[in-house]
C-alpha cells in the first residue's frame, strides 16, 4: 500500500486509420496513433503507470546507471532521435514493459534478478524493440477496444467493489494501466526478441544474455510455484513475455553471436544494497501483521488470513471465502467518524448499524452494509479507526456466504490491534537488501545460503539470484545475498 493518488486519466482518442511506416520494420502499420499522439499518450498515461506500480525507486544513481544503458540501446537502434524515458519501478514483482512513445520500465525485483549489465540490456533492448516496433501503439489500439476492461477486472483477483465506496473503485479503476503489461502476440515478442537481439549486439554487449535471463525467469518461476504463490494480480514478465528460451539463443546465433561485453563487476556494483522483496514506501507483510513505517500504522489480521500487500491497499483473504481489506483515508482530527463513514467513505450508501465506538482509546465507528464482488452483492462490514495526524485507518471485511456475529468480532478485534507506531517504531521497521559479497575460500552454497535474511528456501532463492542452477561456486567471485 502506498500513499499516492490514483491518477485515472480517461483518453480521447481520435481515431482515424491512416497507414504508418514501422521505423523498425519498414512495413506499412495501421494503427490510428501517429507518432505524436503515440508521445502523448505515454506523457500521460505514465504517472498512471507510476502510481500502480509502486512509483519510481528513490536512488538516483541507480536510476542514471539504468537510462544511461537504456540510452545507449536506443542510439543504435530506428529511434535514435525520440526521447526514450527509462524508470526503475519500485516494485518487488519481477517485470519490465513500456508505453508508446518510449516510456520503459523495468522494477527492482527484476533488478535483483539480473545478474550483469548484459542481462539487464537485454530486457530493456528488448522492450525498446517493442516500442521502435510500434507493438506498444497496435497495442493501445486493442486496449482502447475492450481490452482495458478485463485488465480491471484480473488486477485484484476478480474483486471489483461496485458502489463500496467510490474511492475504493476508482483504485480498483486506476488498476487500468494493466493492459500495458498483457500479453503481445507471438509474432510480436518474436520480433522485439529479435530487434533487442540486435540493439544488444550493436552496442557492444553479449547478445546470448537475453536467452541466459529467459532460464532464469523459468527458474524463478517455478521456484515462485513450488513456494508460496506469488498471487499479485498483475501478469508477471513470464506471463505477459511467453517466448520460449531456445528462440532467442537461436536469434541470438543468426545476429552473429559475438562475444560481447557483460559488465558483471559494474552491474553488481550498482544493484549493492538494493532493496529486496516489500520497501518502506508500500508497507511490509509479516506473517498476519501489516507494518507501514512510512504512514505509521501496524495491524493483524485474525488466524487464517493470508496479507497481500498492493499499491492500493492491503487484501486479506481466509479459506472461507472472507476478505479483509484495508487501507487510509483522510478526516481532519476531531471529525465525526461515523459521519465521515457514512458521507465520505462510502458516499451515503445504505448502511445499517452505524455505531460510534473506541478501540483502545481511540476514536472509531463501524456499520454494515453490501458490496459487490465478482458481480454479485455481498453482505460486509465497515469499520474506521481514528490514525495519527488527519488519518484513518479503513477496514472492510466481506462474507459472501452470509455475516454472523464472528464476522463483527473479527472485524472488531483487527480494529482493535491497530497501533499508531512511534518514530522510533517505524524507523526499526527495515527491508532487506541485496548485499555483494566475494566468496572466501571455504565458503559454499548452504554457507552462504545461511547468511541470508529469507526465510522461505534459502539455498533456492541464492541459487537462483546468482544463477548458480548447474555450476559451481567460484572463491573471489561476488554474488548476491539477501540481508
Ligand atoms: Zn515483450
Amino acid at each position: 500500500m502506498r500513499l499516492v493518488a490514483i491518477i485515472v486519466v480517461l483518453l480521447g482518442l481520435a481515431a482515424g486509420c491512416a497507414p504508418v511506416v514501422n521505423p523498425a520494420t519498414g512495413e506499412l502499420q495501421y494503427t490510428s496513433m501517429t507518432p505524436t499522439e503515440e508521445a502523448r499518450v505515454g506523457r500521460e498515461e505514465h504517472p498512471r503507470v507510476m502510481a500502480q506500480f509502486g512509483g519510481a525507486y528513490a536512488d538516483r544513481a541507480l536510476q542514471t546507471y539504468v537510462a544511461r544503458i537504456g540510452n545507449k540501446l536506443v542510439a543504435v537502434s530506428e529511434l535514435a532521435d525520440l526521447d526514450f524515458t527509462f524508470t526503475v519501478l519500485d516494485s518487488e514483482i519481477v517485470n519490465a514493459f513500456a508505453l508508446p512513445g518510449g516510456y520503459v520500465y523495468v522494477t527492482r525485483g527484476l533488478l535483483a534478478l539480473a545478474d550483469d549489465e548484459a542481462e539487464l540490456a537485454g530486457v530493456l533492448a528488448h522492450e525498446i524493440g517493442h516500442v521502435t516496433a510500434r507493438h506498444t501503439a497496435q497495442r493501445y489500439d486493442r486496449a482502447q477496444l475492450g481490452n482495458l476492461g478485463a485488465g480491471v477486472a484480473t488486477i485484484l483477483g476478480g474483486i471489483l467493489l461496485g458502489d463500496v465506496g467510490a474511492q475504493l473503485g476508482q483504485q480498483v479503476g486506476g488498476l487500468g494501466a494493466a493492459a500495458y503489461v498483457q500479453a503481445y502476440s507471438r509474432e510480436q515478442e518474436f520480433e522485439a526478441d529479435q530487434l533487442g537481439v540486435r540493439y544488444l549486439s550493436r552496442a557492444g554487449y553479449d547478445p546470448q544474455a537475453m536467452a541466459s535471463f529467459l532460464d532464469k525467469l523459468r527458474a524463478k518461476d517455478e521456484l515462485v510455484r513450488a513456494g508460496r504463490r506469488e498471487r499479485s494480480g498483475v501478469p508477471s514478465f513470464l506471463a505477459s513475455h511467453p517466448r520460449a528460451a531456445d528462440r532467442v539463443a537461436r536469434a541470438a546465433r543468426e545476429a552473429g553471436g559475438g562475444t560481447g561485453r557483460v559488465g558483471r563487476d559494474a552491474y553488481l556494483a550498482a544493484i549493492d544494497g538494493l532493496v529486496y522483496g516489500s520497501s518502506p514506501a508500500q508497507g511490509f507483510v509479516r506473517g498476519r501483521t501489516f507494518e507501514h513505517p512510512e504512514l505509521r500504522v501496524r495491524f493483524t489480521a485474525p488466524e487464517g488470513f493470508e496479507l497481500l500487500n498492493t499499491p492500493a491497499r492491503v487484501i486479506g483473504r481466509d479459506r472461507s471465502g472472507r476478505l479483509l481489506l484495508f487501507d487510509m483515508g483522510k478526516a481532519p482530527r476531531g471529525a465525526d467518524l461515523a459521519a465521515y463513514l457514512q458521507r465520505d467513505w462510502l458516499r451515503e450508501q445504505r448502511v445499517r448499524d452505524l455505531e460510534h465506538l473506541d478501540v483502545a482509546g481511540n476514536p472509531a465507528a463501524f456499520a454494515s452494509g453490501v458490496v459487490t464482488v465478482n458481480g454479485r452483492t455481498a453482505p460486509a462490514l465497515f469499520g474506521v479507526v481514528r490514525g495519527g495526524g488527519d488519518a484513518v485507518w479503513r477496514f472492510v471485511l466481506v462474507n459472501p456466504r452470509g455475516l454472523g456475529a464472528d464476522d463483527l468480532s473479527l472485524l472488531l478485534a483487527t480494529m482493535r490491534s491497530v497501533e499508531n507506531l512511534s518514530a522510533a517504531e517505524a524507523a526499526r521497521l527495515k527491508p532487506e537488501r541485496i548485499v555483494i559479497v566475494t566468496v572466501a575460500p571455504g565458503d559454499t552454497i548452504d554457507s552462504l545460503a545461511a547468511r541470508m535474511n529469507v526465510k522461505d528456501r534459502p539455498r533456492e532463492t541464492f541459487m537462483l539470484l546468482n544463477g548458480l542452477n548447474g555450476r559451481p561456486l567460484r572463491p573471489g567471485e561476488k554474488v548476491k545475498l539477501v540481508r
